[in-house]
């Protein structure tokens, strides 16, 4: 199928698409997020998977209409749409993306890197990204980010409170990380505001079905295959999928590259996003992760569908 640009016949998705979550269910290792208190109470079983075409056909199974918080996996969205504002270069200069190599709240990243962020898919770069996102205030920052991953994903997206407060109270590293960067002079704004804006499009709800729309939008250069919208241009789109790929499974990314061959990213809530450039992309839901902090089973879904249906970007055929 690679060199079609398309994917099989939908029967044949579907097939695929069950023996995916076979595969997935054969893993019983990882565990719960439990470091912000109300991720722990996720039920370990629970599983949902969805893919989108570029032609907006949709193949779902599972709980796919389970709602968790986005968490990490909205560092990509936030990115392309500060991107789009404030431009490549810019972006590129004051972001950064470069891997690190380290875990995805490493202090050491930043020092090492001489308080520069080295990318947005970690929590440094993330929280310089939401500094930059426009608005003369916190309530107006935090509306472009709402709307902004709503139109993403094609409905209003609404916060988790209990995430949201669990989080606020308990994120004292990520307010270190962000007062180092204003030390160092990478943050545009206050820092406390910052990573109260960071904390709430963390602690924004999607379903694997929702991640499923807004990876098919970057799939698709910026153009929300469900709703028609433009949402963000062809270049933001590209850049956004290549950062995925170079750091998007934080200490893991080299060894999801080779083994699936596609952008992908996590959040510790347990959901995965796996984007095919020009085909679609593929959301999943299940909290066990690994000791990196990304969803065992969504890994494993997601390199079975990538083999067959012959997603690998690498692959000659
Ligand atoms: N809100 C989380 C944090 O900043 C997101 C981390 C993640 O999903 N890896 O700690």
């Amino acid at each position: 199928y690679a060199a079609t640009g398309r994917l099989p016949a939908a029967s044949e998705v579907d097939g695929i698409l069950e023996r995916a979550r076979e595969r997935a269910f054969r893993h019983h290792e990882g565990k719960v997020a439990d470091y912000i208190p109300a991720l722990a109470n996720a039920d370990p079983e629970v599983f949902g998977i969805a893919i989108t075409e570029r032609n907006g056909r949709v193949h779902q199974l599972g709980s796919y209409d389970h709602a968790f918080s986005i968490q990490s996996i909205s560092k990509v969205f936030v990115y392309a749409l500060v991107c789009e504002v404030i431009g490549h270069e810019a972006a590129l200069k004051t972001i950064g993306v470069n891997a690190t190599g380290l875990p995805f709240n490493s202090v050491m990243a930043l020092e090492l890197n001489g308080g520069h962020p080295l990318n947005p898919m970690v929590n440094a770069g993330a929280i310089a990204t939401t500094s930059c996102v426009p608005g003369n205030s916190a309530a107006e920052r935090w509306e472009f980010i709402q709307s902004g991953l709503s139109a993403f994903a094609g409905r209003p997206l609404a916060m988790d409170e209990d995430v949201y407060r669990s989080e606020a109270l308990t994120n004292q590293r990520n307010q270190g990380i962000a007062r180092l960067l204003n030390a160092y002079g990478y943050l545009k704004g206050d820092s406390d505001e910052t990573v109260d804006v960071y904390t709430r499009q963390c602690s924004l709800l999607v379903d694997a079905h929702d991640l499923s729309v807004m990876g098919a939008t970057l799939a698709d250069g910026g153009v929300n295959p469900v709703t028609g919208k433009r949402i963000v241009g062809e270049q933001v789109a590209r850049d956004a999928l290549a950062v995925m790929a170079t750091a998007g499974l934080y200490e893991r990314s080299g060894e999801w590259l080779v083994q699936i061959g596609l952008p992908g990213k996590s959040g510790v809530a347990g959901g995965l996003l796996t984007v095919a450039p020009g085909k679609g992309a593929v959301g999943s839901y299940a909290p066990r992760l690994d000791e990196a902090g990304n969803s065992v089973r969504g890994q494993v879904a997601a390199a079975y569908l990538s083999r067959a249906l012959g997603l690998n970007l690498f692959a000659s055929s």
